[in-house]
C-alpha cells in the first residue's frame, strides 16, 4: 500500500483539486492507496473539505491539529499514522507534480534504491531575491554541516516503510525536514522537474520565515556557530594580549602616556559587540535546548476521520 501524506495550511481551494489529481492517475499507480491529510490549523475551509473527502471515500484519512504547529509537525504526525508500505509526502498545491508518483513507485522497486526524492531544476517564476538566499543557504550549510542539504531538493519524495521507521525514531522538538531526510542515511536518487507555481491560493511561507526557518536548520544541523564565536573569542584575546605588552614597553620606553582615549572606546566597543554576538549565538543553542527538554508534543489532535465516524 501506497501512503500519501499531504500538510494543508489554509489550502481549500487547493485540497480538492490534488485530490482530482490523484485520482486522476490512480490507476497508473497500481497500489492500494492511502490519504493521509493534515490540517495544521487552517483558518478556512480546510476541514470541512477533508471531513467531506472522508465520507465519500474510505482511503482518505485527516489527522486536524487543535492549532497551526507548522509543516515540520504536520510531516511528523502524518508519517506516524501513514500504514503504508511506501510513503510519500507532497503538498497540497500540486508544485509537487503527482504524475511523477508512477515513475517513482517503478524507481523504488530497485533494492538498492531506499528513496526516491525529487528536485526542482530551476527556481522559475520565484522571486530573485528568494531565490540568491535559497542558494547561498545550501552553500553555507553544506560547508558548515556534515549533514548534507541538496539545493532544490524538495519535500516531496517516496520512501520504503524501514526509512520512514528510521525517521520516526527522531523524535526531536526542533524539527528541520530537509536535514533529518539526510540524516537517516539510506540511498536516495534524485529526479528532476522543472518548477511549477501553486495551482490556487498563496504562499504561507514570508520571506522572514523563511529565513527563520533557515537558521533553524544551521542551528539544528551544525555546531559551526560556535566554533566560530570560540575562535573569534580567542582570536581578540591574543590580539589584546599582544597590545598590552607593546603598550607598556612603548611607555616603559618613552614616558609619554598618549592621549588615545577615542582608540580606547573603539576597542571596548568592538570587543563588548563581540561578546553579545557571541551570547546570541550561545543562545540560539541554549533556547532549543529549552524548548527540547520540556518534551512537549510535536502536536496536538483535534480531530481524526475517526471522530467522524463516532458521530
Ligand atoms: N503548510 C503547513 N503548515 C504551515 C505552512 C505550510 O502544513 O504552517 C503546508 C502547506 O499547506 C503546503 C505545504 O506546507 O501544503 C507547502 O507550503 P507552501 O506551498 O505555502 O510553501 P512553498 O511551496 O511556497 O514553499
Ligand atoms: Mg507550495
Amino acid at each position: 500500500m501506497l501512503s500519501i501524506i499531504v500538510p494543508c495550511y489554509n489550502e481549500e481551494e487547493t485540497v480538492p483539486l490534488f485530490y482530482a489529481a490523484v485520482e486522476k492517475i490512480r490507476s497508473a499507480i497500481g497500489q492500494s492507496l492511502e490519504y493521509i491529510f493534515v490540517n495544521d490549523g487552517s483558518h478556512d475551509k480546510t476541514l470541512i473539505e477533508l471531513r467531506r473527502l472522508a465520507s465519500q471515500n474510505k482511503s482518505v484519512r485527516y489527522l486536524s491539529f487543535s492549532r497551526n504547529f507548522g509543516k515540520e509537525s504536520a510531516l511528523y504526525a502524518g508519517l506516524k499514522a501513514a500504514k503504508g508500505d511506501l510513503v510519500t509526502v507532497m503538498d497540497a498545491d500540486l508544485q509537487d507534480p503527482p504524475e511523477l508518483l508512477p515513475k517513482m513507485i517503478g524507481m523504488i522497486q530497485d533494492p538498492e534504491i531506499d528513496c526516491v526524492g525529487t528536485r526542482r531544476a530551476d527556481r522559475a517564476g520565484e522571486p530573485k531575491i528568494r531565490s540568491f538566499f535559497a542558494r547561498q543557504f545550501y552553500h553555507l550549510i553544506n560547508r558548515i554541516s556534515s549533514t548534507q542539504m541538496i539545493d532544490g531538493a524538495r519535500d516531496f519524495r517516496l520512501m520504503t516503510r524501514q526509512m520512514v521507521d528510521a525517521i520516526l525514531e527522531l523524535s526531536e522538538y526542533n524539527r528541520f525536514s530537509k536535514g533529518l531526510f539526510s540524516w537517516v542515511g539510506f540511498n536516495t536518487e534524485y529526479i528532476s522537474y522543472p518548477n511549477r507555481e501553486r495551482v490556487a491560493g498563496r504562499t504561507s511561507w514570508s520571506f522572514w520565515k523563511l529565513f527563520n526557518y533557515s537558521l533553524d536548520g544551521i542551528v539544528n544541523f551544525s555546531d559551526a556557530p560556535l566554533n566560530i564565536a570560540s575562535f573569534v573569542g580567542a582570536f581578540s584575546c591574543i590580539a589584546s594580549g599582544i597590545a598590552m605588552v607593546l603598550i607598556v614597553v612603548r611607555a616603559l620606553m618613552y614616558h609619554n602616556s598618549a592621549a588615545g582615549w577615542p582608540s580606547l572606546v573603539c576597542i571596548i566597543l568592538f570587543l563588548g559587540g563581540l561578546q553579545l554576538l557571541c551570547l546570541g549565538i550561545i543562545g540560539k543553542y541554549i533556547g532549543k535546548i529549552f524548548l527540547e527538554t520540556k518534551k512537549r508534543p510535536i502536536y496536538i489532535l483535534r480531530e481524526t476521520e475517526q471522530s467522524l465516524k463516532s458521530k
